[in-house]
């Protein structure tokens, strides 16, 4: 998963993109990019490993001049976690610098990359958005937009992308929608973003979404809509609301509180616990949720778990050694609020489970007398291949126990996962909503290939 952006005619564009990535920071903390365009068209470069704040000190911020920028933060999902993967992917090209912004993933990326190695093309990385670039740079189109269009004609999966040209961007998302891309104005200029916080931050004021398919031209703050592309059925990722966005966003026309909150209550009807006492979030992302259950179970609502806020999202280590331990150095409980009660604890998702099981481990530890986890969301029984860092089937719990299984693995008096048509009546009905992971029903077709691909790095020289 990764956070995109784009500013065009702002002055001091390369700052206000910085802002915009911190804002965006929770959709990737591998690496961060910036390429800033001056006036006279010249592009400047800067990306690096780790969070925003780690990524751009003063010396290097002071050589992103000019008044467009397009930025990203990354979260590997497809290619390794190696400087060389870092986005935006720039080449130069008979029409300038160009500077691709990737959100999604694509799933022909397999492929697409062998024929191009095939013909010639050379790679310096091992992520599906290099593909973009050539094929972008390789099309015989007479205009910039026709290169793109050309581009993504051959392109299939998920990508919400910001593509600058020279002093002019692109934005432009899949026709089935996948991931959210924002418009903003700000004095004279236009911000493409995904989320509306990142808005918020840069003192923008929100113009709409981009819809499925829509690609637009921004040019010196002007946004000019451009054919849309082929229609596809509609298939949003439901992920995004249930765990992925910030809760202070609103993405595919729902407040991503709101849509939580509804979560939670759902859960609470689905799910009841009579004769708990208490009822607590594993924050951040399901604190709306456990607000939700309270609010229809009339159970208390009560911090029980502290989390520290400096330590990034568990999944983001590369080991399960590690993982585990970061569980610990992540949340606390508060023992006032746990000891000798009847507790329900309330996360979004289980994924390996290995975040649960410490969890509950704590919070009997704390005194709890029962504890009973309710989640915001089905069983995860497959991969994402659409931009989510899920991983294999083998390692998904919901995919190869049951859930009385699981909850004696998890070691919780009781167990309630939201149905699948529970959560997506919270999400909205009316949104047409991809949920393979929870369903199997991939919207596109997903190759043996693309599954054994996924982490793989197939470069033999990289950067360090
Ligand atoms: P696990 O320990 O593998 O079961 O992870 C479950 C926890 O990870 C839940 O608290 C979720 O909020 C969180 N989570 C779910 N999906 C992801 C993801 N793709 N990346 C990072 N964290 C996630």
């Amino acid at each position: 998963m990764c956070g995109v952006i784009g500013v065009s005619k702002i002055p001091e564009a390369g700052r206000l993109a910085y802002l915009g990535l911190y804002a965006l920071q929770h959709r990737g903390q591998e690496s961060a990019g910036i390429v800033a365009v001056d006036r006279e068209g010249q592009a400047r470069v800067h990306r690096g490993m780790g969070l925003v704040s780690e990524t751009f000190p003063e010396p290097v911020m002071k050589h992103l001049t000019g008044d467009v920028a397009v930025g990203h933060t990354r979260y590997s999902t497809a290619g390794s976690t190696v400087l060389a993967n870092a986005q935006p992917c720039f080449a130069n090209t008979r029409y300038g610098a160009l500077s691709v912004a990737h959100n999604g993933n694509l799933t022909n990326a397999p492929e697409l990359r062998r024929q191009l190695v095939d013909q010639g093309a050379i790679f310096t990385s091992s992520s599906d958005t290099e593909c973009l670039v050539h094929l972008i740079a390789r099309s015989s189109a007479p205009t910039m937009e026709g290169q793109i269009r050309e581009a993504l004609s051959q392109a299939e999966g998920a990508y919400s992308l910001v593509i600058g040209c020279g002093r002019e961007i692109y934005a432009v998302v899949d026709p089935r929608g996948f991931r959210p891309l924002m418009l903003a104005r700000l004095g004279d200029g236009v911000i493409v973003a995904s989320e509306t916080c990142a808005f918020d931050l840069m003192g923008a004021t929100l113009i709409r979404e981009l819809q499925p398919g829509e690609f637009v031209r921004i040019v010196e703050g002007q946004i000019e809509a451009l054919a849309p592309l082929p229609r596809r059925p509609i298939t949003r990722c439901v992920f995004e609301l249930v765990y992925f966005s910030r809760p202070d966003s609103t993405i595919f026309g729902r407040s991503v509180d709101a849509v939580r909150r509804e979560i939670g209550r759902h859960l609470a009807v689905e799910h009841p616990v009579p004769g708990a006492e208490v009822v607590f979030a594993v924050p951040d992302s399901s604190n709306a949720m456990a607000l939700g259950f309270s609010e229809v179970s009339g159970i208390k609502l009560e911090y029980g778990l502290i989390r520290n806020h400096y330590v990034g999202r568990t999944f983001i280590n590369p080991t399960q050694a590690l993982r585990v331990a970061k569980v610990k150095i992540k949340f606390n409980p508060v023992r006032e609020v746990i000891k000798g009660r009847s507790v329900v604890m309330v996360d979004d998702s289980l994924v390996r489970g290995t975040t649960s099981k410490g969890l509950v481990q704590m919070v009997r530890a704390a005194g709890a007398r029962e504890v009973h986890l309710r989640l915001g969301s089905p069983p995860i029984t497959g991969p994402c291949h659409y931009g989510i860092d899920t991983p294999t089937r083998e390692e998904l719990i919901g995919a190869t126990h049951s859930v009385e299984e699981i909850r004696e693995f998890l070691g919780v008096d009781s167990l309630g996962y939201l149905s699948l048509d529970g959560m997506l009546d919270a999400a909205g009905r009316g949104t047409g909503f991809c949920h393979a992971c929870f369903s199997g029903q991939y919207p596109t077709p997903i190759t043996e290939e693309l599954v054994q691909l996924r982490h793989a790095a197939p470069l033999a020289a990289t950067l360090v």
